[in-house]
């Protein structure tokens, strides 16, 4: 499932693609996957796909990418599980182009951008650009520039599992099950250890692991552990130094004890007993 860093990796490869290029066209193959909030202006289905509008920007909160356009428009782009946001010179043909809810053109034979979800746990949210702040207020701070202060500020006094806790998009936005394993493997603390039960000081320790490894796997083009792709169709190379996530059973790369797993907020959770006590 993609997480901040993939998500931010397919933003940054289509960034070059889209920005400036007008939508001359927008064909929606499955109309349930567009959806509009209460109160956004309930307009055609070519002018909530941006078709008309110059691309003018693309900005991420979390997991959540958005397309705006010259004249106000925003479109965001969820991709759920299994959800993929591609450019390509031509249409997508052949057999997985019937997981293709959405490709939309640019003009001056600038190619396409499609929306693909085998899955469908992803979706499209059209409104109005000004309302985006509005929307995006429901997710926290961006997991790439968390602070300590804030996690500190939010969980001290919660009794829940710092992974659950790690994973509620309120409370930050972009960490899911990859990454929530990796950060709290560096910030040697138990995925099981209860919010309240931190000393004040593993606060900022964790913030820092959480911002240094999602940098890292930034850097890295994201992980690929399935299908995950970016905006030009390359696979992410982060996953060759996951710590500890998909490793269950194998040594651990700091003391060599075998990697403990268990679920956890029913998902599938891996860490060191030994280092992360
Ligand atoms: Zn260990």
């Amino acid at each position: 499932m993609p997480e901040l860093p993939e998500v931010e990796s397919v933003r940054r490869t289509l960034e070059p693609r889209l920005l400036g290029a007008r939508v001359t066209a927008a064909t929606l193959r499955r109309p349930d996957i567009l959806s509009t909030p209460p109160g956004e202006p309930r307009a055609s289905t070519n002018r909530r796909l941006l078709v008309g509008g110059r691309i003018t920007t693309l900005c991420r909160q979390g997991k959540q990418l958005a397309m705006l356009t010259h004249d106000g428009r925003a479109c965001i782009v969820q991709l759920g599980m299994t959800g993929s946001l591609r450019w390509s010179s031509e249409p997508p043909a052949g057999d997985p182009s019937h997981h293709v809810h959405c490709i939309w053109t640019l003009g001056r034979g600038r190619g396409c951008l499609w929306f693909a979800d085998p899955r469908r746990f992803g979706g499209l949210t059209s409104l109005r650009e000004t309302s985006l702040p509005t929307h995006w207020a429901a997710l926290g701070p961006d997991a790439l520039s968390i602070s300590g202060a804030h996690l500190r500020h939010t969980l001290e006094l919660s009794r829940r599992a710092v992974k659950a806790s790690l994973l509620d998009q309120r409370t930050l936005a972009g960490v899911g099950n990859i990454y929530a394993d990796e950060a709290l493997f560096v910030a040697k603390l138990s995925p099981h250890a209860p919010c309240c039960s931190l000393p004040p000081a593993a606060w900022e320790n964790l913030a820092q692991a959480i911002r240094s490894i999602l940098t890292q796997a930034v850097a890295a083009g994201g992980s690929t552990l399935r299908d995950y792709r970016d905006g030009e169709g390359n696979a992410g190379r982060y996953q060759a130094r996951h710590n500890v996530y998909g490793r269950a059973g194998l040594p651990c790369p700091a003391c060599g004890s075998p990697l403990s797993s268990g679920l956890l907020a029913q998902r599938t959770t891996v860490w060191c007993s030994a280092c992360q006590g």
